[in-house]
């Protein structure tokens, strides 16, 4: 079945998913914790739209693969094509924000990683991108202001702030454009900061996104 970006308003927006860009390490504090360098391009890498689920719905992880890793990230819905744009023509496309939570079956992509192989069934697994609905924006947002946090089990585990992003809204989607053409449609995932960990099942799942946004939800037992 296709997944049709929503609005918070219950609006169904009118093109179904395309693919989801992300950006690894784009928060200085999680590519330490990683012991990963800080890079200095953005390292992109696509999700396919059969990743998405609603994050609303209890969490169906792939537990028999080994660890799986939350990551929670600010996500961009795209509303317009965007091919080699200028940060200006990237800000402006973008038409909701909401939360994604980038699932990375962790101790997999450490073995492919090792091996130099591409690590895509580590990322691109369905159900491996709970996406939430987006608000609507109907002008551009103080980027650097936005402020995402998760709680699990009524522990505080990430705090994302815009303004500790390496690569900026605006740099960052004109950027993917110029390696991947973005359609209507598509969504971008930001980058996570740091306190990824593995999930466990029946954990409870607490976020929040300025603007209103908060979701509770669970990981299947
Ligand atoms: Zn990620």
């Amino acid at each position: 079945m296709r997944f049709v970006p929503r609005f918070t308003d219950g609006q169904e927006f009118p093109h179904a998913l395309g693919k989801i860009v992300c950006v690894g390490r784009n928060y200085a504090d999680h590519a330490r914790e990683l012991d990963n360098p800080v890079p200095s391009e953005p390292l992109l890498l696509i999700k396919p739209a059969t990743c998405a689920v609603p994050l609303e719905e209890p969490i169906d992880a792939p537990f028999t693969r080994g660890e799986v890793h939350y990551e929670v990230e600010l996500a961009l819905l795209v509303g317009e094509e965007l091919s080699h744009a200028t940060a200006d023509e990237a800000e402006r496309a973008i038409v909701g924000i909401g939360l994604g939570l980038d699932l990375t079956l962790r101790d997999l992509q450490t073995r492919l990683k090792e091996k130099g192989h591409p690590w895509e069934t580590s990322k691109a697994f369905d159900g491996a991108c709970p996406l939430s609905a987006f608000q609507p924006l109907s002008q551009v947002p103080n980027w650097s202001a936005l402020v995402f946090t998760l709680e699990i089990d009524g522990e505080p585990r990430q705090r994302g702030e815009g303004a500790d992003m390496l690569f900026p809204v605006p740099t960052l989607v004109a950027e993917m454009s110029r390696h991947f053409t973005l359609l209507p449609g598509d969504v971008v995932l930001t980058g996570t900061p740091a306190g990824v960990g593995p999930l466990s099942r029946g954990a409870e799942l607490h976020f929040t996104l300025t603007g209103g946004l908060e979701i509770i939800t669970h990981v299947v037992e």
